[in-house]
């Protein structure tokens, strides 16, 4: 039985990355608040790891929910020492940019970054208050690398770079790190929904790439950024397959 070790919560922990973080967090002894739109696959999640895990239906783009989020954590699980900002989304991606709908590119950048945002400002202050704390985001490799077709996911990811950043330098008197992982292409649902449901696209997208990561490749990631001595903090980490530069 691995030691007890600080308490998680998860952004969209019920699929994909969010899942596989999950899972290794909870694996290597830490406690973890799994948040999702989708309770019924958190909480199949949260059953599955036992008493060291709860589910929370969260809507990150739900302001007045994010809001009272600390409030909502059972007391059981706090303090949260470790935020994971992991949901996210692509709804409609990989489309030029006048030819896509608005409401899509709104709804990317309301949860990729305003989420992302609001949920680091919601836990933030008790992390302050205890000069300690994690703070983990999911942004992408689009942050870095600009693939035409999709502007919208681009641009939130692009944010988040900046935002990880600057949250960094302005937490540097505290004892809080902050770090940003990047994955490249990664086998999960993102891109079937990226596609509506359509399994030839996203297998056609798959074929191009050849090669994918797996979620418990990010997750392993996350682990090592979290394992580090409290004196260091992995700033960055890109994570691509082997055959991408
Ligand atoms: P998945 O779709 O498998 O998982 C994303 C999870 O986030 C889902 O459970 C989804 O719920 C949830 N979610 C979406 N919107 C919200 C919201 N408003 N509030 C709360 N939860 C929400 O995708 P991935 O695991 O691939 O994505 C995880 C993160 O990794 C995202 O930030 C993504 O941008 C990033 N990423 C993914 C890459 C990839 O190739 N897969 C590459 C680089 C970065 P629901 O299923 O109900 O929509």
């Amino acid at each position: 039985m691995p030691e007890a070790k600080g308490t998680a919560l998860i952004t969209g922990a019920a699929s994909g990355i969010g899942r596989a973080i999950a899972r290794r967090l909870a694996e290597a002894g830490h406690r973890v608040v799994l948040t999702d739109l989708d309770l019924a696959g958190a909480t199949e999640l949260a059953q599955s790891l036992g008493e060291k895990a709860t589910a929370l239906q969260l809507d990150i783009t739900d302001r007045a929910r994010v809001d009272d989020l600390p409030n909502l954590v059972p007391p059981a699980f706090r303090p949260i020492e470790i935020l994971v900002n992991n949901a996210g989304h692509d709804i409609g991606g990989r489309t030029r940019f006048d030819l896509g709908k608005a409401d899509d590119w709104s709804s990317i950048i309301d949860t990729n970054l305003n989420g992302l945002m609001r949920v680091t400002r919601a836990m933030l202050p008790d992390m302050v208050r205890r000069n300690s704390g994690d703070i983990v985001n999911i942004s992408s490799i689009s942050a870095i690398r600009m693939v035409p077709d999709m502007a919208a996911y681009t641009a939130s990811k692009a944010g988040v770079r900046a935002f990880t950043d600057i949250l960094r330098a302005d937490l540097a008197e505290t004892g809080i790190r902050v770090t940003e992982i990047l994955p490249g292409l990664t086998k999960t649902n993102i891109i079937l929904k990226r596609h509506r449901g359509d399994k030839a696209a996203e297998q056609e997208y798959f074929e191009r790439f050849k090669i994918a990561l797996d979620p418990d490749d990010i997750a392993r990631s996350v682990l090592f950024a979290l394992d580090q001595p409290a004196h260091v903090q992995i700033a960055q980490l890109y994570i691509l397959p082997v055959n991408r530069w």
